[in-house]
């Protein structure tokens, strides 16, 4: 059979009709919703989703009302997406960060002058994450082995040759980062200056290296 096909006011009549007609019963319209929604899952994901594009301000304020009514699920399931789609979520952000670069960095040199206390906490605690990171990862160096190594490498950053300087010395770089199970060890310690140190951050020392031209 043919499906039949409606004109547009007829479909409007129709439409003010359910509605009058939800409005008069609504508990059995709240029964029928869910008993419809319940057996239609991917129907009503694809509704949603249609609905979602049609008023995106709308769907913008219901999600940011439902996350602050219940943040302790919105946070685990934001957590569970992120593990999830790990590379996919980092790669996006990093793509973000790549083409609004300067926008971003002076908003948080703007938060940092507005909100010093939470900065400083909020550097305490990286400095305490970082610690403890680096005791999990075994193995330790002192001051004076730190030294020898500065001397061996005649002061100069292992990555970019950059003399170390009073006003801007060298820095501990993990060679393999703690972040890869590498150790605090100091055969895992080079000298690098704090612009190759930042670059590297947790990158495999192999790839840095190539990103630098110094590998094949
Ligand atoms: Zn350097």
């Amino acid at each position: 059979m043919p499906k039949r096909t409606y004109s547009p006011e007829a479909l409007a009549k129709r439409a003010a009709y359910s509605k009058q007609w939800r409005a008069r019963n609504p508990e059995r319209a709240a029964h029928l919703r869910k008993r419809w929604s319940d057996s239609h899952p991917d129907r009503l994901k694809e509704t949603r989703k249609e609905w979602r594009q049609r008023h995106p301000e709308k769907a913008r304020l219901r999600s940011a009302a439902w996350r602050k009514a219940k943040p302790d699920l919105a946070k685990a399931l934001c957590r569970a997406f992120y593990q999830n789609n790990k590379s996919s979520c980092l790669e996006k952000c990093r793509a973000r960060y790549r083409s609004k670069k300067s926008e971003i960095l002076s908003k948080h040199k703007e938060w940092r002058k507005s909100n010093p206390d939470k900065w400083k906490e909020s550097r305490i605690s990286y400095n305490h994450r970082r610690r403890a990171r680096i005791n999990n990862a075994g193995g330790n160096h002192t001051t004076k082995q730190w030294m020898r190594i500065l001397a061996a490498h005649k002061n100069r950053c292992y990555w970019c040759g950059a003399k170390g300087t009073k006003k801007q010395p060298l820095t501990r770089d993990h060679y393999i980062p703690i972040a890869n199970n590498g150790s605090n060890e100091a055969r895992n310690v080079v000298p690098s200056c704090l612009p190759c140190n930042q670059r590297k951050n947790r990158r495999d020392p192999i790839d840095f290296a190539r990103s630098l031209g110094l590998l094949l």
